[in-house]
C-alpha cells in the first residue's frame, strides 16, 4: 500500500516535471537592455524596436514563443552563458573578447560608434577627445574605445541616458555611443550633435551559449531566410530613415 503510493507520486513528480520541461523548452528567453532605442526600448507595457521584432521572426519560424528579458546591458552576456536567457539581442557588437565566452549568429545588422557633443563643442573628430572626459555605457564597445584615448578620463555609467544627461549638465565632454541610438538621443535634445566621423565600424549578432551549437545553426537558418525574403530590411526601414 505504501509502496504503491511511493510509487504512484513519484510517477506523477516525473510527469509534473517533464511536462514542465516541455512547455520551457517552447520559449526563447531573450536577454536585452531596452534603453537604446531603435533597436529596443520601451513603449507603454512592451519592448518595441528592431531587436525584437527580429526575435520575434526567428521564435515563430523556429517554433517557440518569444520571452523578452530587460536587464542591465553588462548581465546580458552572463545570462546567456548561465542558461538564464537563450538569446542575447541588444544591439550587441560581435568582438573577439565576447567571442572567449559566447558564440555570434551571423550579423543582421552594421553599426558604428560616433561622438555626441554640445553643440558648440569645439570637438570634431575622435582625435580632438585627448585629455577630455568622456561618458560611456559600462561594458560596451564604446567603453573600450574610450580606453584607447589619450589622456582621457572616461566616466562610466549603468544607463546611456545618465550619459546624456551628464553631457547636457556639461559635466563631460563626449559621449561615446552606436550610431542609431546616437541620432535619437540628438533628436531629443537641442543642445546636442552628433560627429558625423565613425569611431569604429561594428556588426551586430545574436548571441548564443557555447553548448547551444543547435539553436545557433536554427537562428542563422533564419536569419538567411529572413533576409533573402526581404524581411529583415523592412524591420531596419521601419525603425531607420534612409538616408
Ligand atoms: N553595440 C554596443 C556594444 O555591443 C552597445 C550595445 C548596447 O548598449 N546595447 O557594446
Amino acid at each position: 500500500m505504501k509502496k504503491s503510493l511511493i510509487i504512484l507520486l513519484s510517477t506523477a513528480m516525473l510527469l509534473g516535471l517533464s511536462a514542465c520541461g516541455a512547455s520551457s523548452s517552447q520559449k526563447l528567453v531573450m536577454a536585452t537592455n531596452a534603453a537604446f532605442p531603435p533597436y529596443e526600448s520601451v513603449e507603454g507595457n512592451e519592448i518595441i524596436g528592431i531587436d525584437p521584432e527580429i526575435a520575434k521572426l526567428i521564435a515563430d519560424d523556429i517554433g517557440r514563443e518569444l520571452v523578452i528579458e530587460d536587464m542591465a546591458f553588462d548581465s546580458i552576456i552572463a545570462a546567456v552563458q548561465s542558461g538564464k536567457a537563450d538569446i542575447a539581442m541588444a544591439g550587441l557588437t560581435v568582438t573577439e573578447d565576447r567571442k572567449q565566452n559566447i558564440n555570434f549568429s551571423d550579423p543582421y545588422t552594421e553599426a558604428a560608434q560616433v561622438i555626441v557633443v554640445k553643440k558648440d563643442s569645439p570637438v570634431a573628430s575622435p582625435d580632438d577627445l585627448e585629455g577630455k572626459t568622456v561618458g560611456v555605457q559600462i561594458g560596451t564597445t564604446g567603453d573600450i574605445y574610450a580606453g584607447d584615448i589619450a589622456d582621457a578620463t572616461i566616466e562610466r555609467y549603468s544607463k546611456y541616458f545618465e550619459a546624456i544627461n551628464a553631457l547636457n549638465q556639461d559635466k563631460i565632454d563626449a559621449v561615446i555611443v552606436d550610431r542609431e541610438p546616437a541620432k535619437v538621443f540628438v533628436s531629443e535634445s537641442d543642445e546636442l550633435k552628433m560627429i558625423d566621423k565613425e569611431f569604429t565600424l561594428e556588426e551586430y549578432a545574436i548571441g548564443v551559449a557555447k553548448e547551444n551549437t543547435e539553436l545557433l545553426d536554427q537562428i542563422n537558418a533564419s536569419l538567411k531566410k529572413l533576409q533573402e525574403s526581404g524581411e529583415i530590411d523592412k524591420i531596419i526601414n521601419k525603425y531607420i530613415n534612409a538616408e
